[in-house]
């Protein structure tokens, strides 16, 4: 029986030929992830269940990266990375991206790929929602809890429960004042916050694929926003182009594509040519409006960052607006990782870089990490400590996610926040693109 790209591949890891939706199955784990907010519980629990001279089931399966609470002199957030620093040297671990290091990457979603850690195929479990992201690898990649986490540790095994899978097809030509987070934004309006809940989303269809790698983790980073546990795009030769550069030591994998006949319990097709510019008014990813609908909306603050709009694509389409203009409100710049970090510094729109166009704009730029997009200790850069309102490039709007309870938070694609920081109110991209 066809199966489809979720199945399969949790097939596989579980050694049987085939599975169905509701089947329970244990899997072989092929990474785990886990960062500074979660490492220390994860390995408390690992501690406490598998002994304390444990060793961890896969040395080389084991990846470790500080991202969150980076940049900040609070003692607690701290701590959490000297207790990763302390387990790291006790178990000698090669793939541990340290702070004060050149090997300092940023945030793990967008570190995991660029360092060789996504491959199609794999199972990929991280102690972090948005682990989701990887799913544009053609892999299975899930947030799990620390529990869960630290018995994978000792074991590399999860049982695990087959999710159903919904598909979605985005077909047509993309205009050039939308990007990938229009799209997802657009799916969660459609199907609400839980509409998704312990499903599989599948995306599909030549507007996916006109998308690069960049834009298409993004469309798979906010599957979690409407429940989903997963999300997935079969590979195609950039998926592949891109893995294999990064694939440190050539590891195999095993590239998994969709059958025909395969049951969703779901499907909805989209035409990309016919969609809007959208923002998730506060306080919730699927408050949907079109921005033509909220523009003119008196905003305090922008902010371009995080593992959704921290990218080098969601910066060059910031880029392009904000050149020759100077943003009317405080607009916070965070690159995801030191890669791209390097990447703004050297790619230029005319006779700029990147970074100098921020700048020239009269945007502020932080060091790579999450920052303000989980609000974080006080001093975090970019942090709503006031009740302000702000437009966004991350992926969460709840009441407190970038810090102040009373805050508001509207979630928009890079071009929407440009053009919103350049007009100090919601503003429509098609105004300058
Ligand atoms: S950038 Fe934001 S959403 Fe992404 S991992 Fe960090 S805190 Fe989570």
């Amino acid at each position: 029986m066809p199966q489809t790209m979720t199945e399969q591949i949790l097939a596989r890891a579980a050694g049987k030929d085939a599975v169905v939706p509701g089947d329970n199955i244990w899997v072989n784990v092929d990474v785990l992830m886990t960062h500074d907010v979660c490492g220390p519980g994860t390995i408390g629990v690992f501690k406490k269940e598998f002994g304390k001279d444990a060793k961890v089931w896969d040395r080389e399966k084991v990846v470790i990266i500080p991202d969150h609470y980076i940049f900040t002199s609070d003692k607690m957030a701290n701590r959490n990375v000297d207790v990763l620093r302390d387990f790291v040297k006790e178990q000698n671990l090669p793939h541990y991206y340290d702070v004060g290091t050149d090997r300092y990457k940023g945030v793990c979603h967008i570190a995991l790929p660029e360092e060789g850690h996504t491959r199609p195929g794999e199972v990929l479990l991280g102690t972090d929602s948005h682990t989701c992201t990887a799913g544009a690898f053609g892999e299975f990649a899930t947030g799990i809890g620390n529990t869960d986490a630290g018995f994978v540790m000792g074991t590399g095994k999860l049982w695990l429960k087959v999710p159903p899978t919904m598909r979605f097809v985005f077909h047509g030509t993309m205009p050039p004042y939308l990007m990938a987070k229009d799209l997802i934004l657009s799916v969660i309006g459609d199907i609400g916050c839980d509409g998704a809940t312990y499903r599989a989303m599948e995306f599909d269809g030549d507007g996916v694929y006109a998308l690069n790698i960049e834009e298409r983790m993004t469309l798979c980073n906010m599957v979690i926003e409407a429940g989903g546990k997963n999300g997935v795009i079969a590979p195609d030769k950039l998926t592949l182009d891109y893995v294999n550069k990064r694939n440190n030591g050539q590891k195999p994998y095993t590239v998994v594509q969709p059958q025909a006949g395969a049951k969703h319990i779901f499907e909805k097709v989209y035409d990309v040519s016919k969609l809007e510019p959208v923002v998730a008014k506060p306080h919730s990813p699927d408050n949907r409006a079109y921005v033509s609908e909220v523009k003119g909306t008196k905003l305090d603050r922008a902010y371009i960052g995080s593992c959704t709009g921290g990218k080098l694509t969601d910066f060059r389409a910031a880029a392009a607006i904000l050149q020759g203009h100077t943003v009317r409100i405080d607009t916070f710049v965070v690159p995801a990782t030191s890669e791209i970090a390097r990447e703004m510094r050297s790619e230029r729109i005319g006779n700029q870089t990147l970074e100098e166009v921020f700048l020239s704009a009269g945007a502020k730029i932080g060091e790579p990490s999450c920052a303000a997009c989980l609000g974080g200790p006080s001093d975090t850069f970019g942090r709503l400590n006031t009740p302000i309102s702000c437009i966004s490039t991350t992926n969460r709007n709840y009441p407190g996610r970038m810090g102040h309870k009373e805050a508001k938070v509207f979630l928009a694609s890079p071009m929407t926040v440009a053009a919103s920081a350049v007009k100090g109110v919601i503003t429509d991209p098609r105004d300058f693109v």
